[in-house]
C-alpha cells in the first residue's frame, strides 16, 4: 500500500483509483462499471462485464458489505465495539489504529483522505472508546447541516452496538418554533435578540411549557439516552410544544458526541456559552475538525464585522421615527461615505 507519513499527517488518498470518467473515488459495481458515474471500468484480472464477484478487486476498492453487526464478543478489540459494519475497509484500520495510538499519547492528528474513505465512522469508532473512558465529550466541529446529519446517522447505527449518546447542535434560528423568528430573523444574532426578548416577556409558550413539570417530565423521558438529530428535535418540539432549541440545551450535559458548527468551537463567545450548556472547561472536550482546511476562512469570518446598507438604512428610519436627529445625520452621512467608496471602485 502507497501510504505516506510525515509527522503525524497520514496520506491515504494516493492509495485510491479515480474513475476516468467522472473523477470520483473508484467503487465498482458487481458489473465492472463505476458505481458513482456507471461507465465501464475494464480491470486487467477483470473476469468480464458479467461477472458479479469482487474479489478480483484491490482491497482498496471493494465496498464494505452494508450489513449491520448483531453482537459483540468478549474478545473484541475498544475501537470495534464502536465500529456497527460487518466488514472494514484497510484504510479505515489504519484511520482508526493511527488515531488511538496517537489519542494515547495525547497528541494531535491530522488525516487527509478522500471523500467515500468512510472516515465519519472511522473517527467515530477510534474516539468514541477513549472519550467514554476519560468522560470527555466529542465536540465534531462540521462545514454543513449534512455533514452534521451523517455524524448522528453513524451515531445512531453505533448505538445498535454499544450506548452512546449525541445530537447535531443547530441554532435558534434553524430550530425555533416561534413564528415572529421564523418570518423576521435575518440571522443568527438577531434571532438570539428577538428570542430574548420573547422570554423576557413571557410571549413565547414553546419557552414557557418547558417550566411546567410534566413537559419538562415528558420531554427528559423523550430524550433521555438518545441520539438526536435536528428534525428529530423539532419533531418534539412541536408534539409537545417545546422550544426545540432549548431542549437541545439541556440534553447538552449527557451528550457523548454533539455535531456542530466551527462557530461553537472557534468563536470564543459563543465557545463560551457551549461549555458552559455542557457543564464542561475545554480540556474536557475532545475536538474533531472536518474539513479543516476551511478553518483560516471561518477564523477570518470570526474576526470580521460587517455592516449592511440595509442595517444602516434600517437605523436611519428608526432615528427618523425617534427624532435622534444627530444620529440620523451621522448614519446619513455614513451611507453616502460608504456608497462613494463603493462606486469608486468601479
Ligand atoms: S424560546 Fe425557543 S421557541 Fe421560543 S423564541 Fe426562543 S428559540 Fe424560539
Amino acid at each position: 500500500m502507497n501510504k505516506s507519513n510525515s509527522g503525524n499527517v497520514v496520506k491515504v488518498d494516493n492509495n485510491y483509483t479515480f474513475c476516468p470518467n467522472c473523477g470520483k473515488i473508484l467503487f465498482i459495481d458487481g458489473k465492472s462499471r463505476c458505481k458513482k458515474c456507471g461507465s465501464y471500468i475494464p480491470m486487467n484480472d477483470s473476469k468480464g462485464e458479467g461477472d458479479s464477484s469482487s474479489d478480483h478487486l484491490p482491497n482498496e476498492l471493494k465496498e464494505i458489505k452494508i450489513g449491520i453487526k448483531k453482537d459483540i464478543s468478549s474478545a473484541t478489540v475498544e475501537w470495534e465495539k464502536y465500529f456497527p459494519y460487518l466488514e472494514i475497509r484497510p484504510l479505515q484500520k489504519q484511520i482508526i489504529e493511527k488515531i488511538s495510538g496517537n489519542m494515547v499519547q495525547g497528541s494531535q492528528i491530522i488525516i487527509q483522505a478522500a471523500n467515500g474513505v468512510g472516515k465519519t465512522i472511522s473517527l467515530l469508532a477510534a474516539v468514541l472508546p477513549i472519550a467514554k473512558e476519560r468522560k470527555k465529550t466529542i465536540v465534531y466541529c462540521c462545514r454543513t447541516h449534512q455533514q452534521m446529519s451523517r455524524v448522528t446517522e453513524e451515531l445512531k447505527l453505533i448505538k445498535q452496538l454499544n450506548q452512546v449518546t449525541g445530537l447535531a447542535l443547530r441554532g435558534r434560528r434553524e430550530l425555533c418554533l416561534h413564528h415572529i423568528i421564523k418570518k423576521f430573523a435575518v440571522d443568527a444574532a438577531n434571532a438570539s435578540d428577538i428570542c430574548r426578548y420573547l422570554k423576557k416577556e413571557g410571549k413565547c409558550k414553546y419557552f414557557t411549557n418547558l417550566a411546567k413539570k410534566p413537559k419538562l417530565e415528558s420531554v427528559n423521558k423523550i430524550v433521555q439516552n438518545k441520539v438526536l438529530d435536528s428534525q428529530e428535535l423539532i419533531e418534539i418540539g412541536k408534539n409537545l410544544e417545546v422550544c426545540p432549541f432549548e431542549i437541545s440545551v439541556k440534553s447538552l450535559p449527557k451528550a457523548n458526541v454533539v455535531a456542530t458548527s466551527y462557530q461553537y468551537v472557534f468563536n470564543p463567545f459563543i465557545r463560551k456559552i457551549l461549555l458552559n450548556n455542557l457543564e464542561k472547561e475545554l480540556s474536557d472536550l475532545i475536538v474533531i475538525v472536518d474539513e479543516a482546511h476551511n478553518l483560516p476562512s471561518t477564523a477570518v469570518d470570526i474576526s470580521s464585522s460587517s455592516l449592511s446598507n440595509y442595517s444602516i438604512d434600517n437605523a436611519s428610519s428608526e432615528a427618523m421615527k425617534h427624532r435622534e436627529g444627530e444620529v440620523y445625520d451621522f448614519l446619513e452621512s455614513l451611507s453616502d461615505t460608504l456608497m462613494n467608496e463603493i462606486k469608486s471602485m468601479y
